[in-house]
């Protein structure tokens, strides 16, 4: 068996992996199994791409993929030891980042090999030209990945304000340059000048830069798993212009996934998909509100303690806050108590609760809460009315029931927990300040409303003790 052959084979083992991996990271139980099936689809890759390397260039190649594969490991296994779970989002965004500039290296690697190539005829100049689509294209998407996630980065990493940009005919900016990229792309496989790579690549770059730029900060999880899509499709892009197939399926299983995960975001949320992948096309800048809601009330812990103590139903619906406070770990250990007293507690999950997919249901698994009390916004939403207490930790957005009664709010119409329903409400938050949309919060200012204010994870311990 030949090198390549050999490579091939394992490509299409590696290829298998990573389906198995997806299917396994869809439900909580297989989750495990499918970051093990994805370690050992990589490992494999690499081994493969190890083998044709030695196989095509013993020497230099040799060093300089083992120097490549050093530098990558030692990095990411550094991330991703001292990153906090509250960052991840943006050490996705800065991931998605490389993807789109090795898509765009690569794009431009491919160009500059094959300038010698002209006065080819009949089917070899067809390849050619198929060659210099795929060059323009992979630069394209990989430029727009690139910028829009160091956006992405920025935003979520609250170094650039997470308000929308709204430049004067945005919509038409954004049509405009994909207008220009198709006239180019045309232009560029007929006469494949270097000057019209470079135009591409700058079009793209301000293209991606504007598009996140124009998205405001409710909609951020969806440009995350759009930009995921991305980076899937740039990879894509890669694997034909270097004839790896496994790059193909692998860019194009990112891509297809991450792009029906934002369709799904996007229902979620109540948004429309056109709308948040075009850069936020039709949307504009709502109002800056300026509503006096009147007072709020606050509890102390020992309060609040007495309230479950005389309860027999409790959801909690944590958030954000929870995260930044480590606060899972007593969580788990007041649900175990008020179980044992026989309250019926259960947990409301927000699809976009904290700042990734998923984050809220990592977290309680992490501390070990039972996965059958965990349960979606759809499947709790109705049992508020008939719920005794609410204990709302570190949640803003995604409880704020502007989204539902305020048309002019700038999360109108996304879909929110009713905890409002509920006989008392508990939120646990440090301040009265706005969440990460920046809207303000009338549920604070409801009656059947109580602010516990500080660190929720030091609050939930007070209450641990009172009870
Ligand atoms: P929010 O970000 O709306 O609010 C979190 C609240 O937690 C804040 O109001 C803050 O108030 C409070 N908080 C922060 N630290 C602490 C602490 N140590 N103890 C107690 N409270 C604390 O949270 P939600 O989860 O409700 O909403 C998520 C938001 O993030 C949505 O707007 C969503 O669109 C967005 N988003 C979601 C992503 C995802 O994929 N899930 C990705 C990117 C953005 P205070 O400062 O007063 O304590």
């Amino acid at each position: 068996m030949t090198a390549i052959s050999l490579a091939n084979a394992a490509y299409l083992v590696a290829a298998l992996l990573f389906i198995l991996s997806l299917a396994g990271l869809s439900k909580h139980e297989t989750a495990r199994n499918g970051v093990a099936f994805g370690i050992a689809g990589m490992t494999i890759a690499l081994a493969a791409t190890f083998i044709l390397v030695v196989d095509d260039d013993p020497g230099i190649g040799l060093v300089l993929l083992l120097v490549a594969m050093l530098i990558g490991a030692v990095i990411g296994l550094w991330r991703a030891k001292i990153v906090e779970m509250t960052e991840m989002p943006e050490l996705i965004a800065l991931l998605h980042s490389f993807v789109g500039l090795a898509a765009v290296l690569v794009g431009w690697n491919g160009y500059l090999q094959h300038t010698d190539d002209r006065g080819l005829t009949g089917e070899a100049a067809t390849l050619l030209d198929i060659h210099h689509a795929e060059v323009f294209i992979g630069v394209f998407i990989g430029a727009v990945t690139f910028t829009g996630s160091i956006v992405a980065y920025l935003k979520l990493s609250a170094k650039m304000k997470s308000a929308p940009l709204m430049l004067p005919g945005k919509n038409w900016l954004n049509l405009g340059a994909i207008a220009l990229f198709v006239v180019l792309t045309i232009w560029f496989v007929i006469s494949p000048a270097l000057w019209l790579l470079i135009l591409v690549t700058i079009v793209a770059l301000a293209l991606g830069w504007h598009l996140v730029a124009s998205i405001g900060g409710g909609d951020m999880p969806v440009v995350v798993s759009m930009l995921n899509s991305y980076s899937g499709w740039a990879a894509a892009a890669s694997g034909f212009l270097l004839g790896n197939d496994l790059l193909i399926i692998t860019g194009a299983l990112v891509g297809s996934s991450g792009a029906y995960l934002s369709y799904i975001m996007c229902k979620a949320m109540n948004r429309s998909f056109i709308s948040v992948i075009a850069g936020g096309f039709g949307i504009e800048a709502g109002p800056a509100e300026d509503t006096d809601y009147g007072e709020h009330r606050e509890i102390t812990a020992e309060g609040v303690a007495e309230l479950l103590a005389d309860a027999k139903s409790v959801v909690i619906t944590p958030g954000y806050g929870m995260a930044v406070a480590q606060a899972q770990y007593p969580v788990a250990d007041l649900t175990a108590k008020l179980r044992e007293r026989g309250v019926e507690v259960r947990f409301g999950i927000h699809p976009v609760a904290g700042r990734l997919p998923g984050h809220m249901n990592v977290l309680l698994a992490e501390a070990k809460v039972p996965y059958d009390i965990v349960l979606e916004m759809d499947e709790i939403n109705d049992d508020f009315a008939d719920t005794d207490v609410v204990l709302v930790i570190g949640a803003n957005d995604t409880v704020n029931p502007a989204a539902t009664e305020d048309p002019g709010s700038p999360i109108a119409g996304m879909p929110v927990l009713r905890v409002w329903e509920a006989k008392n409400v508990i939120v646990f938050k440090r301040s009265m300040a706005v969440g990460y949309a920046g809207v303000q919060n009338p549920l604070f200012f409801r009656e059947n409303s109580q602010m516990l204010f500080g660190d929720a994870k030091e609050r939930v311990e007070d209450i641990i003790k009172a009870l």
